[in-house]
């Protein structure tokens, strides 16, 4: 994937800003932690191999939610940013934080029994109880 085009994003107040190369997989996902970390009512990430994320500007603070990894967020502003896997393999990234959202499109439901009973979901996308996600197929976006 050629430099123009790479993701751009970063947190509201702008000191912490990434850049990312290439996205394998994106998708909602409706459990608990990432309502909360988030504040939304789903999380929407993309999923990018740890080599195509790099930090541009700033350091964010990190939160080990679970075993599987940790969520980095702004230490200013609060923006969710990103969960990096403990195993350092990939970065699931908010997607409400690129700087062009509307380029990366979800393409799968996880943890969807425990999404919110008032939230409606109108789309087509394959819908699972389990966090399968990044998925093996690798879809790309
Ligand atoms: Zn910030
Ligand atoms: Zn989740």
């Amino acid at each position: 994937m050629s430099a123009e085009q790479a993701y751009t994003g970063g947190c509201l107040c702008g000191a912490v800003r990434y850049r990312i190369e290439e996205i394998f997989d994106a998708g909602y996902c409706h459990c608990s932690n990432c309502r909360r970390s988030t504040g939304g009512a789903v999380g929407a990430w993309a999923h990018v191999k740890a080599p195509h994320f790099e930090l541009t500007k700033g350091e964010p603070k990190s939160h080990a939610t679970t075993d599987a990894g940790a969520r980095d967020f702004c230490g200013e502003c609060g923006s969710t940013l990103y969960f990096r896997a403990a195993d350092g393999s990939f970065h699931s990234v908010t997607i409400g934080t690129f700087d062009e959202p509307c380029r990366v499109r979800p393409k799968i439901h996880i943890c969807i029994d425990d999404g919110l009973d008032w939230l409606e979901i109108d789309d087509e996308l394959p819908r699972y109880s389990d966090n399968r996600s990044p998925h093996p197929d690798e879809r790309g976006v």
